[in-house]
C-alpha cells in the first residue's frame, strides 16, 4: 500500500458492513459484532445493544477508559465493554479513523488472541478514503511517565509517523528479555504485529476465574505458559510476546483520539501505563500540536479544550 503524502492525511472509514460473532474471553459468552462505517470526524464509538433493549454509545476516548486489568476496558452512556484494545489496535494498525462498533455484549470476541482475524474482517470490508483531513497531533517536547521499573518514554519526531521500541522482560525461562521496533504502515501491521497473541500463565488462571474473568480462555485464544514452559504449542514469531505488547500499545493509543505522531519507547510497559501516558498528553496542552496538512511541522494555535470529538 504505496501512498503519497496528501492521501496519507485523509481521514478513512470501512466500505461496507461487516459482521462477525465470537466468544468473550472473560464472559465466555457468544457475542454479535458489526464494523459498520462512520462519518469523517466521528471517530470510533462502541454502539452497545444491550439484553434490556437500551442502547449505549461508548466512544474510543480516555475519558471513558474503564476496566485496566489483563485488558482495556470503556465505559460511559450507561454501558461497559471490555477487551476493546485488539480490535481497536487493528482499525489503528489500518488507519481506520472513524467505524462504528455494534456489539451484542459488554466484551469484544478475543478470537484467536490476536487482531488478525479483525484484520481479516477489515480487509472483507475494504477501507475508503473520506473528504476530510486527518486529525494529527505531533508531541512538541519528549515525555516520561513511569511505575517502578516500568516506564514510557515518548519523543518528538521529524517522521510524519508513530513509532514505538518495546522491551519487555519476564522471569520466565520461555520468555525473558525481548525487544521490538515497529514504525506504522498498514502493512507491516497486518503481517507482523496483528498474527501476535495475548499471553498468560496458567498460574494466574485460578485467581483470574475466581473473580469472574477468563471464563472464555482456552488454549486456542491464548499462548499459555506454565512455571517451565508453552503449553499452548507453537509460537507465531520467536519474539511473539514482545509483538503482541506493541499490538496492545497500537490499541490504547486510540483512545488520544487523533493520530500520535511520535517516536516512543517502552519499557516493562502495559496497559496501565500506555494509559498514564495517554492521560499525561491530554492534560499537558503544550504536548501536542496539530500537524499542518500542506506544510510539515507548522505549528498551528491549537487549545485542547476543542479537540473532543462528537459522537456521530
Ligand atoms: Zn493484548
Amino acid at each position: 500500500m504505496k501512498e503519497t503524502n496528501t492521501q496519507m492525511n485523509t481521514q478513512r472509514t470501512l466500505a461496507k458492513t461487516v459482521t462477525f460473532s465470537g466468544t468473550g474471553l472473560h464472559s465466555g459468552c457468544a457475542i454479535r459484532c458489526d464494523l459498520r462505517p462512520a462519518r469523517p470526524d466521528s471517530g470510533i464509538v462502541f454502539i452497545l445493544e444491550q439484553p434490556n433493549g437500551s442502547i449505549a454509545r461508548i466512544p474510543a476516548r480516555f475519558k471513558n477508559i474503564g476496566a485496566l486489568t489483563y485488558n482495556t476496558g470503556l465505559r460511559g452512556d450507561g454501558g461497559e465493554i471490555l477487551t476493546v484494545e485488539h480490535l481497536l489496535s487493528a482499525l489503528h494498525g489500518y488507519q481506520v479513523d472513524n467505524c462504528e462498533i455494534h456489539i451484542s455484549d459488554r466484551e469484544v470476541p478475543v478470537m484467536d488472541g490476536s487482531a488478525s482475524p479483525f484484520i481479516y474482517l477489515l480487509s472483507e470490508a475494504g477501507i475508503i478514503r473520506q473528504n476530510a483531513p486527518r486529525r494529527s497531533l505531533r508531541l512538541t517536547r519528549p515525555v516520561r511517565v513511569d511505575s517502578g521499573d516500568a516506564w514510557i518514554e515518548a519523543t518528538p519526531t521529524d517522521d510524519r509517523k508513530l513509532s514505538i521500541e518495546y522491551h519487555i522482560d519476564f522471569p520466565h525461562p520461555s520468555i525473558g528479555a525481548m525487544a521490538a521496533t515497529f514504525s506504522e504502515d498498514p502493512h507491516v501491521y497486518a503481517h507482523a504485529i496483528a498474527p501476535a497473541r495475548t499471553f498468560g500463565f496458567l498460574r494466574e488462571v485460578e485467581y483470574l476465574r475466581e473473580k469472574g474473568l477468563i471464563r472464555g480462555a482456552s488454549l486456542h485464544n491464548a499462548v499459555v505458559l506454565d512455571d517451565h514452559r508453552i503449553i499452548s504449542g507453537e509460537l507465531r514469531f520467536p519474539d511473539e510476546f514482545v509483538r503482541h505488547k506493541i499490538l496492545d500499545f497500537w490499541g490504547d493509543i486510540v483512545l488520544l483520539g487523533h493520530h500520535l505522531v511520535a517516536h516512543v519507547h517502552a519499557v516493562k510497559a502495559g496497559h496501565r501505563l500506555h494509559a498514564m501516558l495517554v492521560e499525561t498528553l491530554l492534560k499537558t496542552p503544550d504536548l501536542l500540536a496539530p500537524v499542518d496538512q500542506k506544510v510539515p511541522h507548522r505549528v498551528l494555535h491549537w487549545q485542547p479544550a476543542v479537540t473532543e470529538a462528537s459522537a456521530p
